[in-house]
């Protein structure tokens, strides 16, 4: 009797994601990959690979998906602050006793010339602006909310999509995704008169030039700690997941 081929589900939304689709593909022809997006955004990548798009509907959901699709190992390369998705996933997996793989891109941590302010929660960023801040608000659609009773402050919002939440009469919003270079944060830093910088601690290459420029122009930066995620097997990178991955559908066939 041959062993049924494995079926990897990979979450995705992060850049790594992106290439891991790629990789996956090329690295286990023998396996069926599909992808799965939250579709926040509407510009979503063509991965190339079997894509669905949407909330599974909860753990439930995704219990009764992954056994509809036979799927046999779970790659959670989702943003670091997709808790939830990663909460619902660590569930499923354990349930069904299925393995899960999470990529776990380690923190951003602070240079020498950096001035960070270390916070646990977007309500308490949002707290450590001073009055009559200039702030840098790369934060996300749904958790601007938290910022936006601080009408005493200018917020300067960057985001892919528009919030749903009204902002200041006073802030700006720009909708976008970072840009790679530094020099273009110091700019817009400098055109803005941004006197300091809030974002998550997402780590990565990706969204880093506006730690890069808040530390060109010594800027303060409201740092907002990762949150907790469910215990899980993690890999740093996406070649050492790989090289997990590997062992894993050896193990299993
Ligand atoms: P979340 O709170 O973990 O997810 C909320 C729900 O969205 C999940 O419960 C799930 O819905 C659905 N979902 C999330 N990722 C999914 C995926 N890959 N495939 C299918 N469904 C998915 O995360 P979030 O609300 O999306 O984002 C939280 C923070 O992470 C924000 O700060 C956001 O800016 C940042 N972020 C998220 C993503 C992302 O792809 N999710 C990408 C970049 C940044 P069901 O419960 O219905 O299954």
């Amino acid at each position: 009797m041959t062993a049924k081929a494995d079926h990897i589900l990979l979450l995705a939304g992060t850049s790594e994601a992106r290439q891991l689709a790629g990789t996956l593909a090329e690295t286990f022809p023998e396996s069926r990959l599909s992808a799965s997006f939250a579709g926040a955004v509407r510009d979503l990548p063509d991965l190339g690979v079997p894509t669905r798009v949407g909330g599974f509907g909860g753990t439930k959901g995704l219990l009764a998906f992954m056994r509809h699709e036979g799927i046999t190992v779970i790659v959670d390369a989702t943003h670091p602050f997709a808790a939830q998705m990663s909460r619902n996933a660590a569930e499923a997996a354990k349930m069904l006793k299925v393995p899960l793989v999470r990529l776990e891109r380690p923190c951003w941590h602070p240079g020498e010339a950096d001035a960070w302010t270390n916070v646990l929660s977007m309500d308490d960023a949002a707290e450590a602006l001073p009055d009559g801040a200039r702030a840098f608000l790369a934060i996300g659609r749904k958790e601007i909310e938290r910022f936006t009773h601080r009408n005493d402050i200018f917020g300067l919002v960057r985001m892919i999509e528009p919030p749903k939440t009204r902002l200041p009469s006073a802030w700006e919003l720009i909708l976008s995704r970072p840009p790679a270079s530094a020099d273009d944060e110091v700019s817009l830093f400098l055109e803005k008169n941004i006197t300091h910088v809030v974002t998550k601690n997402s780590g990565g290459s990706r969204s880093y030039a506006k730690i890069e420029a808040a530390r060109v122009l010594k800027l303060p930066v409201i740092m907002i700690a990762r949150p907790e995620l469910p215990e899980a097997e993690t890999a740093p990178t996406n070649s050492a997941l790989v090289d997990r991955l590997r062992q894993i559908l050896a193990r299993g066939s």
